[in-house]
């Protein structure tokens, strides 16, 4: 109990009751010692008065004794009336009768029987002394003499001694107490420093703090191990917030990389998925309606099959910045595809801001960019869909938007559109298209016709154009330029491309076993198709499975295949060249033409689009186009072929200008096989195999 609150004592308090203690055990020693001394000096005197007195009594008494008289025996005792310490003091003669008697207060002693026998069993106290000598005459023992002398003196002068030391121990007591202080003080100052320094720090986690402690003695070797210790503490904390800083760094950069888009530093698909389910809910709450974006940019392929994927890169950096600076701060731009954008709003049920935006980023991305010195023009299609509360779920405002920008992109690009229900059923139907379009080449649900190709100035039939067909069991018989982008989309084109291909061979071979004639045949051949690296290969594998004469096939492919004008694509034309087979650019006029692609690919023929065939005699332009397009195929020696001809007046227009052959249904519509023969059979060959 008492262990343990000196434990909870301060230092100081300690120390000072130490020291209390040790001061007090000391002085009281040292109080004991001198009245120890004190008194064995004190008595040591008595007993030499006493003695020389008893010394003197006994020269003085031996003739008294001697001679028994008790009067000079009295007398002399009296003497010791002068020593106020004796109390009283007896003469016996030799046969211990009382001789003489001196008493200090006679009425203490009065009728006691005084025997010598007794008197000798007698010692000191602390009170009395006793002296008992025998007086002798030559060594004979003829007396004996009994003092008995009170300490009162002597304890007087000892209790003196003792108050006068009291008092000395008490003033050193107060002078070391006083001492004590300072010196406590001075040795438990660091200490409460170094106490406070550690509080301190604890409180407010600041390892910055040092001890200024100078001195060498222990507290100071603390101080300076306290020092190390916050040191390295601060050290530690140092590289803990660098190292957590380092990880902050890098997680902010893994976010980044997770949720940012590195070329657009826009931020990316993942991100928008995130953020589309938060703003819908953000938006019903807000009663207001969720708007998504979609945006596609137009034939954005071509500009990074030309300039590169650099120039590519920069472009939907360039864009998507130009997108930004036309929203406002609630709305939210993200990458989400190659060259697609998507932008959530908020928004009224009318879409007026929508619908403004949608135009201004129509507006303002039709603008011209400057990348790497290029001046590039791009157009987007937008896609807008609404969230109607509580019923619209995230995956459908996507595809909502999705169908609506592809309609937007199917309407002739660069402009929006909104989400309808008419979007609705035509992406429903583009989903069949992809789903039916699988199985159709299996279930034989494909058919090709065939369309003469004719010598406008023979007027004989040179050549036909594969043209596929598909007869739907829901839907009836589709047309290709519907289902062709769907095959396309779903990569089935490459295997339905092949049946046409092997199709239009065994066409080809029929007719020149029945006929005994070798007619162009033009087969239409998909970017997608040219995509493949084996393409040229499986072309001259149906070519040589099927016996056909490979200069007897033409390949007919649309400008914007040419606009991927990489090494691999030449080749492939190259090679194609090689091996006999002939190459058409269909729809010419329509795509991105280019001078500089018809020089650089090894190319046959142009075909004409029918757009300006029917231009031609409807205004002057179209036909101004038509026939420089004519007047260009025939500077670059290519063989030009007119399509959708459906007039007389047409014809006689494209024959006058030096149009070479035509295709069109003032000829003939496609012709399934049979009636190609029956067509066939009519005809007169007589000037085709030389006009081919
Ligand atoms: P295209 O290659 O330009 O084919 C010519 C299209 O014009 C054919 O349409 C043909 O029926 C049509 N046409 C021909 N003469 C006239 C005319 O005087 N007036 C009008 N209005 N049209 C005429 P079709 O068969 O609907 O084919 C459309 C397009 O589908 C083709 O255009 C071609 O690009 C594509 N296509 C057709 N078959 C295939 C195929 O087997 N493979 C690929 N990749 N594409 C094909
Ligand atoms: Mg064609
Ligand atoms: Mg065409």
């Amino acid at each position: 109990m008492i262990a343990s609150r000196l434990h909870n004592l301060s230092i100081e308090i300690k120390l000072f009751l130490a020291q209390g203690v040790v001061t007090i055990s000391a002085l009281s020693v040292l109080l004991t010692i001198v009245l120890g001394y004190g008194y064995m000096s004190f008595r040591s005197d008595l007993t030499k008065d006493l003695d020389t007195q008893a010394n003197i009594i006994d020269h003085n008494s031996t003739a008294a004794i001697l001679f028994d008289d008790k009067k000079a025996a009295n007398e002399i005792l009296s003497s010791l009336s002068l020593m106020g310490s004796i109390n009283r003091a007896y003469l016996f003669n030799d046969e211990h009768m009382m001789l003489a008697r001196y008493e200090k207060d006679k009425a203490l002693h009065q009728g006691e029987p005084i025997r010598l026998s007794a008197l000798r069993k007698r010692s000191s106290t602390f009170k009395t002394h006793i002296l008992i000598k025998d007086i002798r005459l030559d060594n004979q023992i003829i007396g004996t003499l009994f003092i008995e002398a009170n300490l009162e003196k002597l304890n007087t002068r000892l209790s003196l001694l003792f108050l006068a030391g009291l008092v000395a121990a008490f003033s050193g007591l107060i002078i070391s107490f006083l001492i004590s202080i300072k010196i406590n003080k001075f040795l438990t100052q660091p200490i409460l420093t170094l106490t406070n320094l550690v509080a301190k720090v604890s409180s407010t986690h600041d390892y910055s703090v040092r001890s200024d402690l100078l001195t060498k003695d222990e507290i100071g070797r603390l101080a300076v191990g306290i020092n190390a210790m916050l040191s390295s503490i601060e050290l530690r904390d140092e590289q803990l917030e660098n190292e957590l800083a380092k990880q902050k760094l890098s997680e902010k950069a893994l976010d980044r990389l997770a949720y940012y888009d590195t070329v657009t530093q826009l931020p990316n698909r993942h991100y928008f998925n995130q953020r589309l389910s938060n703003k819908i809910a953000e938006a019903d709450k807000l009663n207001k309606t969720c708007c998504l974006m979609f945006i596609d940019l137009d034939d954005f392929k071509v500009i990074n099959d030309t300039y590169g994927h650099r120039v590519g890169d920069q472009l939907l950096a360039d864009v998507g910045s130009r997108i930004k600076e036309n929203l406002q701060a609630e709305d939210e731009v993200f990458r989400i595809g190659g060259d697609e954008f998507a932008i959530l709003l908020f928004d009224n049920k009318q879409f007026s801001h929508a619908r403004e935006l949608a135009s201004t980023l129509i507006r303002h991305c039709a603008e011209k960019f400057i990348v790497n010195n290029n001046d590039l023009f791009i157009g987007v299609s937008i896609g807008v869909s609404g969230s109607t509360h509580h019923n619209e779920e995230k995956l459908d405002l996507l595809r909502s938007a999705d169908s609506a920008m592809y309609r937007a992109k199917s309407e002739g690009k660069n402009n929006f559109k909104f989400f309808s229900k008419e979007i609705d059923d035509e992406a429903h139907f583009r989903n069949y298209l992809e789903t039916a379009l699988r199985g159709a080449l299996s279930r034989n649900e494909f058919e090709v016709y065939y369309q003469p190709i004719f010598h406008l100035k023979s007027e004989q039939m040179v050549g036909f154009e594969a043209l596929l067909r598909w007869h739907d069991p829901v839907y009836g018989d589709i047309s290709p330029t519907v289902f062709i982008p769907s095959a396309e989309r779903t990569g089935v084109i490459i295997s339905i491309g092949e049946w046409v291909l092997r199709q239009a061979c065994l066409q080809q071979k029929r007719i020149r076993d029945q006929f005994s004639i070798d007619l162009m045949m033009n087969v239409n051949l998909s970017g997608r198709q040219l995509r493949e690296s084996d393409v040229v290969h499986k072309i001259l594998d149906i070519v040589s499975e099927t016996n056909i004469d490979p200069t007897s096939l033409n390949i007919e492919l649309t400008e914007s295949v040419l606009m991927d004008n990489s090494q691999s694509t030449i080749n492939k034309f190259n090679d194609l060249r090689a091996a006999g087979v002939s190459i058409s650019i269909d729809d010419f006029g329509t795509g991105y033409s280019s001078l500089s692609y018809l020089k650089r690919f090894p190319i046959n023929t142009i075909k004409i689009d029918r757009s300006f065939v029917l231009d031609l005699t409807n205004n002057s332009e179209g036909q101004a186009i038509t026939l420089s397009i004519i007047a260009l195929a025939n500077t670059l020696k290519l063989t030009v072929v007119a399509e959708g001809v459906e007039t007389e007046e047409q014809k006689k227009i494209l024959k006058l200008n030096n149009c070479e052959k035509a295709q069109g249904f003032l000829f003939s519509k496609p012709l399934a096989a049979d009636e190609l023969h029956e067509f066939l059979e009519k005809s007169s060959f007589s000037t085709m195999r030389a006009q081919r």
